[in-house]
Formats: C-alpha cells, sequence, structure tokens
C-alpha cells in the first residue's frame, strides 16, 4: 500500500463531498499521471458457456435461454489478428468458467497469440477463478494479466449473490495471481441489492490493500432470466462517485470506463472518463457471437 496516501483523509473527504468536487479532483489527478491520454484493450468474449450461477448474471449456468457458443481456436486467433492491424496492442479474452478450455488448450491459444503478433502484445485473462497451477502454466505460456472482479467486499453479500461461493475463494486466487507475478486487476459491481454505503468504501478500499494495477467496476443492471430481475436499477451516480474514490485512492492504477456504464447511461463511459478513469475496452467478439455474451440486458 503507498504509505503516503491517507486513506482515513480521502475517505473523509469522499463523504463530504459533491459528485462533481469528487470528479473534480479525480480527474486532476488521473491527467497528473496520464495526461490527456485513454488506453485501448481489445476485448474478446471467446465463450458463454460458465459452470458457474452467479444469481445476477445473464450467461449462468441456469438460464436455459442464452444460446451457447464458443469461438474455435482459429476464429480468436483471427479476431486478435484483425484488432492488432487497427492499432491494438492488448487484448482481454474474458468467458464463463468453461472447463472445455481445458490448462492445455488455453495455453495453446495464449502461446499462438503471442506467436502471431510477435510477442508485441499483451495478453488479459479473464475467464474466472482456475487452480494456481492453471494460473502458473497461463503465465508461463505467455498471458501477462489477470482480471477478477470481487464482485463484492461483504462475505455474507458475496456468498449469496455468487450462489454459495465464498469471498475468501476469489481472494484466494487473487492472492495467487499476484504472487505469480501478473499485473492483476479485479473490482466490483456498484447498486447490488442488499449493498449499502458502508459495503461500497469497504470495496474501494479493499482495492487499494490488494494494490491492483486494474480496477474494473460498473453498475450492476438486473437481467431479466435471473432470480434478481425484479431488483432495483440503481443511478449511474454510485459507479462515478466510486470512479472518483478509487483514483484517488489508487492514482496509479488503471481504471476501464466500463460497457455496463455506457449501457445503463448513453454517456455513461464518457462521465467515467471525466470522473478518473483512463481505459477503453472496445468490444472485438465477432459479431454473430456478441449478442449472445448478454451478462445484462440492452449491453451495448
Ligand atoms: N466469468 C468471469 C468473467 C465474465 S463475467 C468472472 O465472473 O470473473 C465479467 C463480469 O461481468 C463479472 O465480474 C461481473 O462483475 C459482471 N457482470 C455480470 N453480471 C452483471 C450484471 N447483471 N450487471 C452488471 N455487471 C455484471
Ligand atoms: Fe459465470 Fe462469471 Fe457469470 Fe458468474 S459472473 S455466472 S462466473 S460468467
Amino acid at each position: 500500500m503507498n504509505k503516503n496516501i491517507n486513506f482515513e483523509s480521502i475517505i473523509d473527504f469522499y463523504k463530504n463531498s459533491s459528485l462533481e468536487e469528487l470528479s473534480k479532483k479525480a480527474d486532476s489527478i488521473c491527467r497528473e499521471n496520464y495526461g490527456n491520454k485513454v488506453f485501448l484493450r481489445g476485448l474478446i468474449e471467446f465463450s458463454n458457456y460458465c459452470k458457474m450461477d452467479c444469481l445476477y448474471c445473464g450467461i449462468r449456468k441456469s438460464n436455459t435461454k442464452v444460446r451457447r457458443y464458443r469461438l474455435t481456436e482459429e476464429e480468436i486467433l483471427s479476431t486478435v489478428k484483425m484488432g492488432f492491424n487497427m492499432g491494438f496492442r492488448t487484448f482481454v479474452l474474458q468467458s464463463g468458467e468453461d472447463e472445455f478450455f481445458t490448462t492445455k488448450v488455453m495455453a495453446g491459444i495464449i502461446d499462438k497469440i503471442k506467436n502471431a503478433t510477435a510477442g508485441e502484445t499483451a495478453i488479459t485473462l479473464s475467464c474466472g477463478v482456475r487452480s494456481k497451477s492453471d494460473y502458473k502454466t497461463f503465465k508461463e505460456a505467455g498471458a501477462d494479466r489477470y482480471l477478477l472482479r470481487f464482485e463484492t467486499s461483504d462475505p455474507i453479500l458475496h456468498s449469496y449473490l455468487r450462489n454459495g461461493i465464498p469471498l475468501k475463494s476469489r481472494l484466494r486466487a487473487l492472492y495467487a495471481l499476484k504472487e505469480l507475478g501478473y499485473e492483476t486487476g479485479s473490482g466490483y459491481m456498484l447498486g447490488l441489492p442488499g449493498e449499502t454505503e458502508k459495503i461500497r468504501i469497504e470495496n474501494a478500499l479493499l482495492c487499494a490493500k490488494l494494490e491492483l494495477d486494474m480496477v474494473g467496476i460498473g453498475p450492476f443492471i438486473p437481467h431479466p432470466d435471473t432470480p434478481l430481475a425484479n431488483s432495483k436499477k440503481m443511478p449511474l451516480e454510485l459507479t462515478l462517485r466510486a470512479t472518483a474514490l478509487l483514483r484517488l485512492l489508487l492514482p496509479e492504477t488503471n481504471i476501464p470506463a466500463t460497457t455496463a456504464a455506457g449501457s445503463l447511461r448513453p454517456d455513461g463511459r464518457e462521465r467515467m472518463l471525466a470522473a478518473g478513469a483512463n481505459v477503453l475496452m472496445p468490444n472485438l467478439t465477432p459479431s454473430p457471437y456478441r449478442r449472445n455474451y448478454l451478462l445484462y440486458p440492452g449491453k451495448i
């Protein structure tokens, strides 16, 4: 943790400031570190199969309405090559927890991407909890970064929302990734049912404690084919305040302006950028599949 940063005074400032005041401060810190640059990462959603049943997620195992797909190795590689030619140098490979992609298959894909791009790309994986030995194999094959949100720092809420999976299993995975030398990203959703302002502050403090290289946050958007279909949609302001708080706590971390923010409100991503975010993740998933990776409705 950065010893020069006084977390208590930041939390005080957060509690006593308007969104405008918070954003102004966060934006100036972001500009001090990154100027007016925004980094781009190409997102490839390579499988919507998932063995997990997170209550909030549209592609959860129990949602039988989902048309499941997996990109072939060739499709993944051709998507990377297309993105590379467009100028992308970081790719995020995201999926459900899909055992079809065994340790060997994943390692093969990572290796081929590195070879096809002459080692000029950074590979970020975001495919859920796997064993430490899997993470090690992926790292050795060339993976650089891993994104695994803890979703909420409240252990009781976490177990409920993730259908019995405890918070500590995600934290264990995050510590394993850090030990293996991954640039590690995590994050959470805002506006989950049962979430309080205290939990939101704890979420941000956990990100600081984990000394994350990347923090992905976004509004929870209820999906009609999940057990949380009737939950309330909360205003974007929660996400914007959280973005600014994270920028104050973690001045140098990478914070994407997420798709969920842009799906909740048309100007959601721009507003996250103005509140301290510095990354955009355009979706490169081939269009026939894209509509089936519906974590939440209205996904842009
Ligand atoms: N299976 C992997 C990656 C895919 S899910 C994993 O769970 O880590 C990617 C992210 O989508 C999750 O971390 C979650 O924060 C977000 N997500 C899922 N359902 C959502 C919803 N209804 N609204 C907003 N974000 C959602
Ligand atoms: Fe699977 Fe991730 Fe969705 Fe949970 S959030 S059901 S692990 S895809």
